[in-house]
């Protein structure tokens, strides 16, 4: 790859604005459609900065929430483009599904990563050398010209380019030698498409722990390259020999749990999340339908706050999700309080007189975790949950429990879909 010669920025500029709403996903999906074939698959590697980002689709926030849905996007991109063309593209996409899928297999790893940075943040506010060193990567004071353009950018775009993402893991483990959960807890809380499977999924990837033996490591020639001259991080800085962190067990694979489905006739609450923000296509009717509600989890990243870019796309998107739903029902939605789901959802549920809470199949992260604390409380009060999960997923996280390589067998068949 270093021997290519990099491809110069394009002469005009393109930034990424995200607006937390369906249309401006749909909008951002329809004018990236012409450079989704060949195009993205010669120029996505390169990271031309915050104002060159025409090679990439930036729809990653809006797929995260699903504000737009994956199948949306294939079905989108395979009007214009035949499937050889535009490959590299669905394959990017289907990584997303991978991760997802995955993580519902190996629901320990999730669990570890949450204990972990809550160790990890402890021990740092015990330690003045380790916090010293974090709060210099945290507020890009490294020295390494790269890495703090990085962090400045997160912090206030809520986005990074993939290769950046990939640079700066290795760096922030590999050359700064920082605990890789605290990197991944700085990404969680200040990307806008943060999301639970594709952020420590990616992190322990790059550390080698995902696939054994096997780590990425950031290199100055790569980072010239893929940043068209932009950054000549001084060797020294970086360390491209080092060895991959010490394997972990992965915890048992699990089977996918069963879901439990809606029981007709009963008086129904619909209950929007941050996990899956497009109701208009949930297999629902809307009989016995009395009540819809909202919540948003972005508070629930991290034992520390969330960046607020990244917490104002959340945010909005519920807004968002909710005023569509409330047409499509004709209901009044209602935003419960974010601090205590289980408080809000009880108290929902009391004052609606619900028998049953229907909601979007949350995977692993902080919505599944604390559905399932509100739902320890609401089932004893009779409140039945019924959960929708989408064909896209039902049809895909069951090949998800390998590598990517064996994964991608699948495609043809989420094409069919
Ligand atoms: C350390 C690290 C952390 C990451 N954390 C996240 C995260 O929290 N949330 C997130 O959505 N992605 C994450 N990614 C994956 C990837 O970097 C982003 O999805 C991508 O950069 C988003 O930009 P885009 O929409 O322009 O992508 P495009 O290149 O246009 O790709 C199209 C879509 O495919 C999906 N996608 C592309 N690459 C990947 C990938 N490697 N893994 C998973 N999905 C992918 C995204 O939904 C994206 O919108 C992470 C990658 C790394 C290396």
């Amino acid at each position: 790859m270093s021997d290519q010669n990099p491809v110069p920025p394009p002469t005009e500029t393109l930034s990424f604005d995200f607006i937390p709403t369906r249309a401006a996903g749909l909008q951002r999906l329809s004018e990236f459609l012409p450079r989704a074939g060949k195009t993205y698959a010669f120029e996505r590697n390169y990271d031309w900065g915050p104002e060159h980002r025409s090679n990439i689709s930036g729809l990653s926030p809006y797929i995260r929430h699903r504000l737009i849905t994956e199948d949306e996007v294939f079905a989108a991109v395979l009007g214009p483009h035949l499937e050889s063309e535009a490959r590299s593209f669905l394959h990017e996409v289907a990584w997303r599904t991978y991760w997802k899928g995955w993580l519902e297999h190996y629901p320990q790893v999730w669990r570890n990563y949450r204990l972990a940075v809550t160790r990890r943040v402890r021990a740092m506010e015990k330690s003045p050398t380790l916090l010293e060193a974090y709060d210099e990567a945290v507020d890009g004071r490294t020295g390494i010209d790269c890495f703090d353009a990085w962090t400045h950018e997160l912090r206030q775009t809520g986005y990074l380019h993939n290769h950046a993402r990939m640079w700066f893991a290795s760096i922030w483990i590999f050359s700064l030698r920082l605990p890789w959960e605290l990197g991944a807890d700085f990404f969680l809380r200040h990307l806008v498409d943060g999301d639970a499977a594709s952020n420590t999924l990616s992190w322990r990837w790059v550390a080698g722990l995902h696939t054994q033996n096997k780590h990425y490591l950031a290199t100055v020639e790569n980072i010239v390259q893929f940043t068209s001259g932009r950054f000549n991080p001084r060797r020294k800085f970086i360390d491209d020999n080092a060895r991959p962190l010490n394997w972990e067990d992965l915890g048992p694979q699990e089977l996918l749990p069963e879901v439990p489905e809606i029981v007709a006739g009963l008086r129904t609450g619909l209950l929007l999340t941050d996990e899956d923000l497009s109701p208009q296509s949930w297999p629902l009717g809307t009989e016995g339908v009395v009540a819809l509600a909202g919540l948003c989890s972005a508070d629930l990243r991290s034992p520390i706050a969330a960046g607020e870019v990244a917490r104002a796309f959340s945010l909005g998107g519920v807004e968002d999700g909710l005023s569509r739903a409330g047409a499509l029902l004709n209901l009044r939605p209602q935003r419960l309080d974010d601090e205590d789901w289980v408080r809000s959802l009880v108290d929902w549920a009391k004052t609606e007189g619900l028998q049953q809470i229907v909601t979007a199949y949350a995977p692993q992260g902080p919505v599944s975790e604390r559905l399932a604390a509100a739902f320890r409380k609401l089932e004893p009060m009779g409140v039945h949950l019924a959960v929708i999960q989408r064909p896209w997923d039902q049809t895909a996280w069951p090949h998800a429990t390998k590598g990517f390589f064996q994964f991608r067998d699948v495609i043809p068949k989420l094409v069919r879909l």
